[in-house]
């Protein structure tokens, strides 16, 4: 079975970094006030010491072997210049802050379960952190610009730091420390740590390192780091459902896309530790979960010899790939599969899917299975054949819309949402008019729309212009946005008159006598907190509670929410959604 590595296999090394910068780590160089800073001062000089002799060649082939998998108490071994108590996080108070994709969401708590391992706390609070670290997003040039405003208001934090506390400490970690790697070091000179999408394992050493004054940095790109065996750590330990990732990075270079650069190679988690994981969840009574990946659906795990036959990969009809046809392993449908099969009362989604890959077997499996909702999240980009060969998407719109009609044709009643970009490079009015009319032709329940950002390292960037000026390009997201919002009212009105099965978040954010929930489409149904009957417990009344199923008859409904009054509690096995 192939196991991921703790260091990431060395032909995928693509940059490194632990460099001294003592100077640039606003640590004086005098002893300070505080008795642990002083200690701190006198371990440094021993630790450069070690350091300057530096990992040997061994020691990292030693760590690129399979590795035993270990009781989660125990701690790693350390390299060679640290110490275990070194490598500890001696009760030191990190901060996690989250930007981006729901990967990121749950990226940040599988790096939060490897520091907690490492004896390090958890807070809310910025003022009494220790260490506060930025899960951060490159997708667009706004998100990034985002973590440089944030990184300001840190600077003024850790500069007013009490000289008698330990040092505050900042690091960088996801797609924009992979993308922008040294330059982030060198232009914020108070980030310490630097830790990519695939190097969340070596958090622990990193900051280590930058506890005696050294920034440090992990940029490797992994070909088989999938975090299989970290359980991640529920950020909300109240909520209703999970993020449960199943494969990392993308294969397919969109023409626009940082993704590949920054995530890397396509790669899935064995079944085996996906199954494990839903199982624990749905014991801690946790009643949704979302499958997660750039490319969820491209899923295929080749973990196990015995499945790697010559089966080649199925498109769906009129669709391509960037890429030779993969063959072999456990596909897409096999775990929606088991996974569904786990517990009939948890619901199971799956984000983000790519639309070439959708055979029958998945669509049949939706529509057969009760609680795999009946929503496909389904990125078409653009409506122009034209601008999506430029985008390399490897379909036309009749295609799409060729898919779009067997998907609802295979499953009756299906949601769809979408993805757009508008503005993107040579794209005519013309070809934004073709957007715009795929969007009244589909009419979406749900869309994110948003404007061409160009990024470095891509396709688009070498080989084509950006040449749609910014008030043209935030003209027509509008418009997109005005479309898409006429049509997903339309399509959302036919939920008026009819009962959804609503599972329970909790109390709605505007209102503290209403409740909130989501129905099988991922729609928002808000509706007031009453007493109601228990289907499953006769004569019982009850008020719903977090977790709960209840059918709620709509009344209202808008672009994005539906409203109605609920009728009674039931369970996911019993009720089926009818209109
Ligand atoms: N893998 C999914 C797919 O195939 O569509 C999408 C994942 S991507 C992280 C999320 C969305 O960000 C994309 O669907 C696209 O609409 C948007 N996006 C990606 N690169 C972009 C760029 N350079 N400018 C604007 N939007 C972008
Ligand atoms: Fe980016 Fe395309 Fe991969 Fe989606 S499929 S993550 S848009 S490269």
């Amino acid at each position: 079975m192939q196991r991921c590595q703790r260091w990431g296999p060395l032909a995928s090394v693509s940059w490194v970094l632990l460099r001294t910068c003592r100077a640039h780590s606003g640590l004086p160089s005098t002893a300070c006030s505080s008795p642990e800073r002083q200690q701190e001062d006198g371990v440094w000089k021993d630790f450069s010491s070690r350091l300057a002799t530096g990992p040997t060649f061994q020691h990292f082939l030693r760590n690129a072997s399979v590795p035993q998998e270990k009781p989660s108490s125990e701690v790693d071994d350390p390299p060679p210049y640290l110490t275990v108590d070194e490598l500890s996080g001696r009760q030191r108070k990190v901060y996690l802050e989250t930007y981006g994709c729901q990967m990121n969401v749950n990226d940040t708590e599988i790096a939060w379960s490897i520091l907690q391992k490492s004896g390090y706390l958890r807070t809310s609070n910025l003022q009494e952190a220790d260490v506060i670290l930025l899960v951060t997003c490159s997708i667009r040039e706004k998100a990034e610009q985002t973590i440089w405003n944030r990184l300001q208001q840190l600077k003024v934090l850790k500069s007013k730091r009490l000289r008698s506390r330990v040092p505050l400490k900042i690091g960088i970690l996801g797609c924009m420390a992979e993308r922008l790697k040294e330059e982030i070091l060198n232009r914020e000179k108070m980030v310490d740590i630097l830790a990519g999408p695939d190097a969340y394992r070596d958090l622990p050493r990193l900051l280590a390192v930058a506890k005696s004054g050294q920034q440090a940095a992990n940029v490797l790109l992994s070909l088989d780091e999938t975090y299989a065996d970290v359980m991640p750590v529920q950020m909300s330990p109240s909520a209703t459902s999970a993020f449960v990732s199943i494969m990392r990075g993308c294969d397919n270079m969109c023409s626009y896309c940082i993704v590949p650069f920054t995530r890397g190679r396509e790669r899935s988690r064995p079944v085996a530790s996906i199954l494990e994981e839903v199982r624990k969840l749905s014991e801690q009574g946790l009643k949704e979960v979302t499958l997660l990946g750039q490319n969820v659906n491209s899923f295929r795990d080749t973990s196990e010899v015995q499945f790697n036959n010559a089966v080649s990969t199925n498109l769906s009809r009129g669709f391509s790939s960037n890429y030779k046809t993969k063959q072999g392993g456990l596909r897409f449908a096999h775990l929606l599969d088991q996974v569904s099969r786990i517990d009939p009362e948890m619901r199971i989604r799956f984000t983000s899917p790519h639309p070439k890959d959708f055979p029958d077997e998945v669509l049949q499996l939706i529509h057969e299975r009760d609680n795999i909702c009946k929503q496909i999240h389904l990125p078409a980009q653009s409506g122009s054949s034209r601008v999506l060969e430029a985008m390399r998407r490897g379909y036309s719109r009749e295609a799409y819309v060729e898919l779009v009609h067997h998907i609802r044709e295979s499953i009756p009643g299906v949601s769809l949402s979408s993805d757009f970009i508008a503005g993107f490079c040579g794209e005519t009015e013309e070809d934004h008019f073709q957007t715009v009319s795929l969007l009244q032709e589909v009419q979406y329940n749900m869309g994110f729309l948003f404007a061409y950002s160009m990024r470095q390292k891509t396709r688009a960037y070498h080989r084509l212009k950006d040449d749609i000026p910014e008030e043209v390009k935030l003209r027509r997201l509008e418009e997109l946005i005005t479309v898409f919002r006429e049509e997903a009212t339309k399509a959302n009105k036919a939920f008026v008159g009819c009962t959804q099965l609503v599972l329970v978040e909790g109390l709605s954010k505007r209102s503290a006598t209403d409740l909130c929930g989501r129905n099988d489409g991922n729609l928002k149904v808000i509706f007031p907190d009453a007493e109601m009957e228990d289907v499953t417990n006769s004569g019982l009344r009850v008020r719903a509670q977090p977790g709960d199923y209840v059918l709620v008859k709509i009344t209202s409904a808008s672009s994005q929410t539906l409203k109605g009054h609920v009728l009674c509690r039931t369970t996911l096995k019993d009720s089926s959604t009818y209109c």
